[in-house]
């Protein structure tokens, strides 16, 4: 489906998110867009009308999402249709390939819906949905419904969202719920009481200030990725990696952060730019180095009450980073291993190593060892050969249905000489 969103470059855009996953109560007060809402059987979307006549749909089963993804990058404000080709992911109408990531088609296969996207023009005039991006979109309602049983609560405010879980410690966060939908599809799962989480302004912030960068925990991955535009190079790696665009359009830091998942893709990243978490309860705000935050497999300092308020990054950041994930599939993957590297090299000379593992241990991890065995030392081959033997050996990597323990720790070695090769490249470049 369609969501009306604050945009980045225009007022409104038009958000496409998994339909399976938001709560329909979620959605009060939102402007919503169907596959089916978009156009008539009279007079078809461009949208649609291109997915027709070019074969793009045949089971009809992935064809909703599709069309919805696909409608989101049709409208949205930056594409460039002036003819250019920006790659092998962007059509000459602009159109990023990736807007589609996340909708699976198993009939047609992708190219006719990918001729049906580099086939599309731009929004002409009289176009509602084009036109809606010159207004804000509609705020969702602070509110609050119950069935008797069951009760959904939008609060207007931090302090009102903070009252009602100090009041009912039993209250389920919900934020951009990517990992709660499943949740609630797959195992079953209900909330006695849903505390919706995703819309507060105190959480949304995206302020810069000369000492840190603070990303606010409800924003979603790619409000993030659209505000930084590339200002924090290891985030601006991360990202494509992230699931998928559907996914980071809802998905936040916060959630990411507050599934205390061993496998969650930003920790890395995040330990590896010394990030610190700002907690937030009815007493106050608290500030905590990620590298403290996780105590155990699922578990935190954070205390029932809590919520994760933002992330700040120090400034300035470090001269080489990078982010790798190792999955069974290069995108929209669940990570074996991730690895984020923030290095900073100056004369030839690590003065300072930061590196973030995930995959690898029962929470998200730091590898002091390797660091501390890379500063001080000449950033050389021989360096790095012997810190990547200390890498490998960081954690305590099992055996999945992912990975082998001996693959994940190989695969941590790997990474520091990859970064290293990258590194030389860059030079000679
Ligand atoms: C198809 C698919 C692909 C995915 N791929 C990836 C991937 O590549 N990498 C990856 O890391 N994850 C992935 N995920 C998992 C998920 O998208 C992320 O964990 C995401 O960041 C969760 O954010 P959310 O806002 O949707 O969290 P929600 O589902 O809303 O919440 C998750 C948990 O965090 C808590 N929470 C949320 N916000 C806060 C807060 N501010 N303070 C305290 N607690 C909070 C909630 O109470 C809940 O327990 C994927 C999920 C799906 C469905």
């Amino acid at each position: 489906m369609l969501v009306a969103r604050p945009g980045v470059t225009s007022a409104t855009e038009w958000v496409a998110i998994n339909a399976c996953l938001a709560p329909a109560a979620a959605l009060a007060g939102q402007e919503v867009v169907t596959s089916e809402g978009l156009g008539t059987p009279e007079v078809l979307h461009p949208v649609q009308r291109e997915m027709a006549v070019r074969g793009g749909s045949q089971c009809g089963y992935c064809t909703p999402g599709f069309i919805c993804s696909m409608a989101a990058e049709y409208y949205r404000p930056d594409r460039e249709a002036d003819g250019a080709d920006h790659g092998e992911v962007h059509g000459p109408n602009g159109f990023d390939l990736h807007a589609l990531s996340g909708n699976l088609c198993r009939c047609t296969g992708y190219r006719p819906i990918r001729d049906a996207a580099y086939a599309l023009g731009t929004p002409q005039g009289g176009d509602r949905l084009a036109d809606r991006r010159e207004e804000p979109p509609d705020a969702p309602e602070a509110t609050e419904f119950s069935d008797g049983e069951r009760t959904f609560v939008r609060p207007a405010t931090l302090s009102a969202a903070l009252e009602l879980l100090h009041r009912n410690p039993r209250t389920t966060v919900i934020s951009g719920c990517t990992d709660w939908g499943v949740e609630v599809n797959i195992r079953g799962s209900r909330a006695d009481c849903a505390l919706a989480i995703d819309r507060l302004p105190e959480l949304r912030g995206l302020v810069v200030t000369e000492e840190y960068l603070e990303l606010g925990a409800a924003l979603t991955l790619t409000e993030i990725e659209r505000g930084l535009d590339g200002r924090v190079p290891l985030l601006a790696e991360l990202f494509p990696q992230f699931a998928s665009r559907l996914i980071r359009n809802s998905a936040t830091l916060g959630g990411n952060l507050g599934t205390g998942s061993p496998i969650g893709d930003s920790p890395p990243a995040l330990l590896a730019l010394d990030a610190r978490v700002v907690l937030s309860g009815i007493g106050g705000e608290r500030e905590v180095p990620l590298a403290d935050y996780f105590t155990g497999y699922r578990q935190s300092v954070r205390r029932t009450g809590e919520l994760i308020k933002a992330v700040r990054i120090p400034l300035p950041l470090a001269g080489l980073t990078a982010f790798q994930k190792i999955a069974k599939r290069r995108f929209d993957d669940i990570s074996s291993v991730a690895i984020g590297f923030a290095l900073d090299i100056d004369e030839g000379t690590v003065r300072r190593a930061r590196i973030g593992l995930g995959g690898i241990a029962a929470t998200p991890i730091r590898a002091y060892h390797t660091e501390s065995a890379l500063e001080g030392q000449p950033w050389t081959r021989s360096t790095v050969l012997a810190a990547a033997g200390l890498l490998r050996a960081e954690g305590t990597p099992m055996d999945d249905h992912r990975a082998s323990s001996r693959y994940r720790a190989a695969m941590l070695g790997q990474s520091l000489l990859k970064l290293y090769a990258r590194s030389i490249e860059e030079v000679v470049a």
